[in-house]
């Protein structure tokens, strides 16, 4: 048996942990609470957040120690104003007595819950109410001490802390993300296209796969700015990713490279399969009217196709596919040459 303080330095300990990805609530606040299961000595924890927590009207549960919640999965705040007016002004609600209870007798009204008794503890965010930890017992006499209290205090602290280092990770995802993104074409960057590579790379090795790249370069683009204006040249730039897309498969990566270069990275393709590729963009790129303000703008690309073998480094492939581009351009553009 741990005495208190042992029990609030395991869940300081258990809560200091970091959090990397967690695919439900549940199993990010799953070590939480079950600290708290075994300490308190109750039959079921759960968490439950506000919708709205600046106006908040209903609590619904995020994750519970009980896979199957036996009552409803949300409350509205209308039906027990007494119990929420407690959890709204932060105060933790210590029922011995559900029944017996004035802030409690209205959950066991609607619910019909088993619980004799009820602990719960509020979850701030920014110092609003976000939420709360409900501990229940089913037994018949169950007092709980002040070091129930203080513990179940710690524990929606911890709680709090996990939804906020969670919603951190979301957003560090979210401008990972962004710093991905091409905004003009909304391909991947060149950026990304050096992590991607890197990992197609690696695949390709554990899997003894082919791999191609092929490299793309617009021709004579700086003429359809000069003559339609650079808000066309931005609109084309747009079409063209467009029109590229939905001829590669889902595993296929264009990026686009810089200004009116693009580069594709092609898992499990050999370097036949790449120029056979490369041959049907093409065409279809010239096959392309674009149209502006009236006019038809027409366009065509030089490609450049390189397998990286096993042997081969990245950058070296990328030099192949880089020179295969300079090659075509030579030929006279509007052509693909592989390398
Ligand atoms: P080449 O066939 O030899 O590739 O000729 P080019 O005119 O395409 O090549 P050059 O490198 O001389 O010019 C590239 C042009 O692409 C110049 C640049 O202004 C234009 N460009 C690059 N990025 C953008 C963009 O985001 N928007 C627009 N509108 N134009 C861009
Ligand atoms: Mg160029
Ligand atoms: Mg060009």
């Amino acid at each position: 048996m741990l005495t208190p303080q042992q029990a609030r330095q395991r869940l300081r300990r258990v809560s200091s942990h970091s959090i990397e990805f967690a695919e439900s609530f549940d199993e990010l606040l799953k070590d939480l609470l079950s600290e708290g299961l075994h300490f308190l000595c109750v039959d079921k924890i759960s968490v439950w957040l506000v919708n709205d927590l600046d106006k908040p009207s209903q609590l619904n549960c995020i994750a519970s120690t009980h896979n199957q919640e036996e009552f409803c999965q949300s409350l509205a705040i209308q039906q027990y104003p007494v119990y929420f007016e407690q959890i709204l002004l932060g105060h933790t609600v210590a029922a011995n007595n559900v029944e017996l209870d004035n802030r409690t007798i209205e959950l066991k009204i609607h619910n019909n819950n088993c619980s004799r008794a009820l602990l719960d503890t509020v979850i701030y965010h920014n110092g609003k109410p976000h939420g709360v930890v409900s501990c229940e017992s089913y037994a018949n006499h169950h007092i709980w001490t002040n070091e129930d209290i203080v513990y179940a205090e710690s524990l929606a602290d911890s709680c709090s802390r996990r939804l906020m280092a969670l919603e951190t990770l979301k957003l560090q995802n979210q401008l990972k993300e962004m710093a991905f993104v091409d905004t003009l074409t909304g391909l991947k960057n060149r950026r990304y296209f050096n992590e991607r590579v890197q990992s197609a790379k690696n695949s390709q090795y554990r899997l003894q796969t082919p791999l191609s790249l092929i490299m793309i370069d617009l021709d004579h683009f700086k003429q359809v700015n000069d003559e339609f204006g650079h808000e066309a040249g931005d609109i084309v730039l747009a079409q063209f990713a467009k029109n590229c897309l939905t001829q590669l498969r889902l595993e296929d990566v264009l990026c686009r490279y810089g200004g009116e270069e693009f580069i594709i990275i092609l898992p499990y393709t050999t370097e036949k399969q790449a120029s056979l590729l490369a041959e049907r963009l093409r065409v279809s790129v010239e096959n392309m009217s674009i149209q502006h303000e009236h006019k038809i703008i027409k366009l065509t690309a030089s490609f450049g196709v390189a397998e990286m073998g096993l042997e081969h480094t990245i950058e070296e492939t990328i030099k192949r596919a880089d020179v295969a581009v300079y090659k075509a351009k030579d030929a006279g553009r509007n052509c693909v040459i592989t390398l």
